[in-house]
């Protein structure tokens, strides 16, 4: 058995990061300065997109995507239950309604099929999930919504550097979603993006993070410029910070290599696991490009919290993305959604595990979780 911990994810920061943090601390700007707009610059050219706009999570992202539409109070916006919270907390936050769509068997992602059944004259934008990190049926999605005058929002806080059809997720949808969390492909500590081609919406998202404010401090800066400001929406403060910012531009340059390293070890599970009749391994549906956020598996004739438990006295941090939204006591109390409209996600969530997946695994910490599951699954049979 691991004398130490093993957890499910793990940033991947070496010298030349921790350097380029140093360098900012050391000048003038450490907030709203140069060193986001290049980091914006560059996750524009990385994911081909038109604007971006960074903050400081990814749930800040998701709520300044969500609010640049401006919807009206009540509106409905179709989401997946099988997300993290953050996902349909961002459409509370601007007072609209979360509906929820079942998701497919296969990619645990949203079902187009339930989506187009939930669409209502209140319905005004699908958020879709690329779970684990592969992307959503884009191309359904993208005509559902042109069909019915919806917006399409991304929730890509799995996906950074995934492809859909050859194209990167950030470059799809009207708005799409990033994450910069730790146990994320990269990460800024804390910190998000948001993508898009749309100006206005741009221009409206870098007020949200700001206040609502229209000139950020550094347009306000110097003998040229004037003190005065308009706050025109209700912003907040969301603003990341140029140390954030240069780790973010640091580790954007190895996302290739992260998703690469990440690549391998998923194979390596895949080939161990193959012909397992308990475990089901990941499939890769025909958008392709995944970006392998996290390795989930199904088990099937053993019971999935037992199989937890074992693995966990083992100290393999295995994990379960996720406790379906509609299930959290916030949801119960202040929702009547019911568990019988999503018997997929009900099914999936019952079953699923994540093994612990990061860049830093050591081939012996990759054989000890093979090795440690096919002892559990052997206990349990
Ligand atoms: C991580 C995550 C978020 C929130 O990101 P934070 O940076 O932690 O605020 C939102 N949605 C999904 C699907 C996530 O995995």
């Amino acid at each position: 058995m691991r004398s130490e911990f093993l957890p499910y994810g793990l940033h991947d920061i070496d010298e030349e990061d921790i350097n380029a943090v140093v360098e900012v601390l050391k000048s003038d700007w450490i907030t709203g300065g140069p060193k986001i707009e290049e980091f914006e610059k560059k996750f524009c050219e990385y994911t081909c997109c038109g604007y971006a706009v960074a903050v400081n999570s990814g749930t800040a992202a998701l709520d300044i995507a969500v609010a640049s539409l401006e919807l009206p109070q009540g509106s409905e916006v179709i989401t997946t239950p099988y997300t993290f919270v953050a996902t349909s907390n961002s459409i509370i936050y601007n007072n609209c309604r979360p509906v929820f769509a079942d998701i497919k068997p296969d990619t645990f992602n949203i079902d187009p099929k339930k989506v187009a059944e939930k669409i209502t004259g209140d319905t005004k934008a699908i958020l879709c999930v690329d779970f684990a990190g592969q992307p959503c049926d884009l191309d359904e999605l993208r005509k559902i919504a042109s069909d019915n005058s919806l917006h399409l929002v991304e929730d890509g806080c799995h996906a950074v550097g995934a492809e859909y059809k050859g194209k990167k997720v950030g470059s799809i949808s009207d708005l799409t979603a990033f994450s910069f969390h730790p146990v994320k492909h990269i990460t800024t500590g804390e910190g998000g993006m948001v993508t898009t081609d749309d100006k206005k919406l741009y221009e409206k998202m870098r007020m949200l993070r700001n206040h609502g404010i229209n000139k950020d401090s550094k347009e306000r800066f110097g003998p040229k410029s004037s003190w005065a400001y308009d706050m025109s929406l209700l912003g907040r403060n969301y603003r990341t910070t140029d140390f954030q910012a240069a780790l973010g531009i640091s580790q954007l340059a190895k996302l290739d290599a992260f998703i690469e390293k990440r690549s391998r070890i998923v194979e390596r599970y895949n080939n161990a696991f193959r012909g397992n009749p308990v475990i089901t391994t990941p499939q890769v549906g025909e958008g392709g490009g995944h970006a392998w956020h996290l390795y989930t598996i199904l088990v099937s004739g053993v019971e999935r919290n037992e199989f937890f438990q074992k693995m966990r006295d083992k100290n393999i941090g295995v994990n379960v993305h996720y406790n379906p939204v509609y299930k959290h006591s916030y949801y119960k109390k202040n929702f009547s959604f019911n568990k019988g409209d999503y018997p997929v996600t009900e099914d999936v969530s019952s079953r699923i595990i994540t093994l612990p997946l990061f860049t830093k695994m050591t081939n012996k910490e990759i054989e000890e979780v093979i090795n440690s599951t096919d002892e559990c699954i052997d206990e349990l049979r």
